[in-house]
């Protein structure tokens, strides 16, 4: 059995195909979105999930999220004295998927299909290759995000001719393609995205407009547990004013008390920036894809910041019609995911159906040039495969050294559309020995392989000597090797993980503690109480009494987090 994954910035949810259809798998709380959050408790186990995401006001200094964003670098993040890298983080949302899965489907997981933003580079992808295999799973393919989301979508409509957009906005990344389905064959004609652009950054947005508008000391951004709480709160802002017409931020420090009302149209106008920097891979995509907006039959909603009306709005306005919802944009890809396990199991019911993808961004080498005087010029970007090439491809290109007799050749691989290289993204680095030639005699082949899963294979072929060298890209800090990927899935095997079958009520103790910040005055005494009394009921181990009070205290947890409750 393959497994779908969506291994989002803000939530991950995992899928599979089951009798011609796909299924969301709830996780051990009944919810098909877990956050992307993990936290170390005080007794050194590993929470993830929901009951991560509630200390990270609580606990920030023990608490990650948002860490994909980091995914193909080296940063590590510290929780509770221990430096994780971003593929640890990754691989532990990982293993608390598959053991999910493992307990709904009593079978073993060993196989799955991760989706990847269309934008994500070699390195981000070869990070999450590799967090999956810290996760003891076999990542049978990567698939882009906004393809997943195509094949959600289309696989209702298989026998119709039609053109769409994915619109896919997520917590961190930005991703947007565009497809036609004809006669059972999916093709994507174009991809285009910002990797830095997601639901995240208006929260920030909103977060600078509070210390601006209330004039916070500039000492307190800075301060974790301030942020962390300001964080929450407009988060869940921004949340509100997609379904309200005003919201509040209310933080409290030091007795001082910070709010900010806000609404819908002021929202809109601080994030005006970004919803500019929306338009731009909309229109690089359809440029690619030699369509205008009004040749498209719909355009498909992904990725839960696209509940943001200002964005809906965007979206009717740049393309004159009103985007389709019909599946939750919170589902959608991973829901297309398990569509891709069953096409990778051969299913008989997706027996007619063929997808294929493309490159997103152009692929190449740095070059010299010789300029009219005769004179070089260094670090050119010349392309071996132009981006939204239908992959898998293989393109070879002929070059030549600078100078005769030359004796090496340093070939620097590039990612980008610019047309200098150091605007570009450096992918890695290939040096070998030429055989000290005449200049036309020292031709190189320089071959680049894309293959469906967005990796790149580099091989250059010294024409003379028929000698190969394929790039491998070591010494690259955003890379782990083989080896150092054994090590870690021993070290990340070795942690304590939180019992799975108890971590509904530690689930509903961080959120106790989160709510117990948030109030002030003679309600949190009680609440406290409240909070130890549930704890006791917990050390009593006795689910006859635990039962009854587990739904006390929820039900408390819901009033006060509506700040409805009063004092029993
Ligand atoms: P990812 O794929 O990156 O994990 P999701 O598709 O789960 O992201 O979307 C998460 C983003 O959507 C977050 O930034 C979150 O704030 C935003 N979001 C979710 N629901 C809403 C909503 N009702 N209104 C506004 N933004 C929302
Ligand atoms: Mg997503």
């Amino acid at each position: 059995m393959i497994v779908g994954i969506d291994l989002g910035t803000t939530n991950s949810l995992i899928s599979v195909w089951e009798h011609g259809a796909s299924r969301l798998i709830p996780n051990c709380l009944g919810e098909v979105l877990t956050p992307s959050c993990v936290s170390i408790d005080e007794d050194g186990s590993i929470l993830v999930g929901r009951a991560a995401r509630e200390r990270l006001q609580t606990h920030p200094d023990r608490t990650a999220a948002v860490f994909k964003r980091y995914m193909g670098s080296d940063k590590t993040l510290r929780l509770g004295g221990k430096e994780f890298r971003a593929e640890e983080l990754s691989a532990l949302i990982l293993r608390a998927l598959k053991e999910d899965a493992e307990a709904a489907l009593g079978i073993a997981i060993t196989e799955a299909i991760i989706t990847v933003p269309a934008y994500f580079s070699d390195a981000q992808r070869k990070a999450t290759r590799a967090a999956g295999q810290l996760a003891g799973l076999r990542v049978e393919r990567l698939l882009n995000e906004p393809t997943a989301a195509a094949l959600a979508y289309g696989i209702h409509l298989r026998d119709a001719e039609t053109r769409f957009l994915v619109f896919d906005l997520g917590g961190g990344t930005f991703d947007v393609s565009v497809l036609d389905l004809f006669e059972g064959v999916m093709e994507v004609r174009a991809s285009a995205g910002d990797n830095m652009l997601g639901g995240e950054d208006f929260m920030r947005c909103l977060v600078d407009y509070f210390f601006e508008q209330r004039k916070v000391p500039v000492s307190l951004k800075s301060d974790h547990y301030f942020l962390q709480s300001l964080y929450a709160q407009a988060e869940a802002a921004k949340r509100m004013l997609s379904e309200a017409a005003t919201a509040a931020i209310r933080v409290v420090h030091n007795e001082t008390e910070y709010q900010l009302d806000i609404d819908e149209q002021a929202l809109e106008r601080i994030c005006e920036g970004m919803l500019r920097r929306l338009r731009d891979p909309v229109e690089r995509a359809l440029r690619d894809a030699n369509l205008r907006a009004t040749e498209l039959d719909n355009v498909v909603l992904a990725g839960g910041a696209t509940r943001m009306p200002m964005v809906r709005r965007l979206v009717a306005r740049m393309f004159g019609r009103f985007p389709s919802c019909d599946i939750n944009p919170d589902e959608v890809v991973a829901l297309g995911a398990a569509v891709q396990a069953g096409l990778k199991m051969r299913d008989a019911a997706l027996n007619e159906v063929v997808m294929t993808d493309v490159a997103p961004y152009s692929l190449g080498i740095d070059v010299s040039m010789t300029l009219g005087d005769g004179s070089l010029s260094h670090g050119h970007f010349d392309p071996v495969i132009e981006r939204n090439t239908p992959v898998p491809v293989s393109r070879v290109k002929r070059y030549y050294p600078v100078a005769e007799q030359q004796k090496q050749l340093q070939l620097n691989v590039f990612q980008g559309e610019a047309r200098m290289c150091r605007d570009n993204v450096r992918l890695g680095t290939l040096q070998f020995a030429l055989p000290q030639l005449a200049r036309e005699d020292s031709g190189v082949d320089i071959r680049f392989t894309y293959d469906v899963n967005g990796l790149l294979q580099v091989d250059a072929t010294v024409v003379k000597t028929a000698h190969t060298h394929t790039l491998v890209i070591e010494g690259n800090p955003g890379l782990l090797t083989e080896a150092e990927i054994a090590a870690r899935f021993v070290a990340l095997s070795e942690l304590k993980i939180h019992p799975r079958d108890r971590l509904e009520h530690r689930t509903l103790l961080a959120r106790g503690e989160r709510l117990y910040q948030q109030i002030r005055g003679n309600q949190r005494e009680w609440f406290g109480a409240q909070i130890s009394a549930f704890e006791q009921a917990l050390e009593s181990q006795d689910n006859r009494r635990i039962d009854p009070q587990r739904r006390e205290f929820e039900t408390l947890l819901n009033e006060a987090e509506h700040d409805s409750f009063t004092i029993r």
